[in-house]
């Protein structure tokens, strides 16, 4: 961790893409097109500042180790991951959905215990566990629509965003498990020991995601 520089961990795709509107409104812009370069840290129009570009599922942990100092993370990310280690100053708005358990129209669940497919293991148990209920999980890493149609399981919990998806492949959304958007993150001991930089950072993003 060096004291007088920055590193923000981001995802590419659609965090990342929403996310720079917000970095060059607070005066910070990528130094190369990232849609171009297979580049995995990126310089910015700040000296002190680069970008770098991990996986979603990893941007807590860089910023949990102090690899990154900050990140930018989806809430669905952050409540499956459960660690600490770090801060969570700001919700930027972007990357708006929904985490959604969701079935086929007709409920087909007659041999007790539900058996619902998802990435989201923990925050499921967590969501059927506070209404008292125990549910069978099982874990996939994509594709989670085809299960009910397959028997593998009876529901999923999922991110909607349109709703095209779950139309598309015959299933239905029934509970809303909580809405989603990426967050700033900042790991705790950065925040301590570069709180002079990382400070005013966050009040720059904070008022630009007010306007
Ligand atoms: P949609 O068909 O518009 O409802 O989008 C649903 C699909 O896009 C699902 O496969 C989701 O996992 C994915 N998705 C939607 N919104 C997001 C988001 N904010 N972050 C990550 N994945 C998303």
């Amino acid at each position: 961790m060096m004291k007088n520089t920055l590193t923000i961990a981001v995802s590419k795709g659609r965090i990342l893409e929403e996310c720079l509107p917000l970095l060059e409104q607070a005066g910070i812009r990528l130094l190369e097109d990232p849609g171009k370069t297979r580049k995995l840290i990126l310089e910015t129009s700040r000296a002190d500042l680069k970008i770098i570009i991990v996986r979603a599922t990893d941007v807590p942990t860089y910023v949990a180790y102090g690899a990154a100092d900050l990140g930018v993370a989806g809430k669905d990310v952050l409540l499956e991951y459960g660690g600490d280690g770090l801060y969570e100053p700001l919700d930027l708005g972007i990357a708006r959905c929904r985490m959604m358990l969701a079935g086929p129209a007709q409920a087909t669940n007659g041999h007790g215990r539900l058996r619902i497919a998802t990435k989201y293991v923990n925050t499921t148990r967590r969501y059927f566990a506070d209404q008292g209920k125990q549910v069978e999980l099982i874990k996939l890493y994509g594709s989670m629509e085809l299960a009910p149609l397959l028997g593998l399981a009876d529901r999923i919990v999922d991110l909607v965003d349109t709703g095209k998806t779950l139309k598309e492949n015959g299933l239905t959304p029934l509970e809303l498990i909580t809405d989603i958007s990426s967050r700033l993150i900042v790991n705790k001991a950065a925040m301590k020991m570069k709180h002079g930089i990382i400070k005013p950072l966050i009040d720059d993003l904070a008022r630009t995601v007010a306007r």
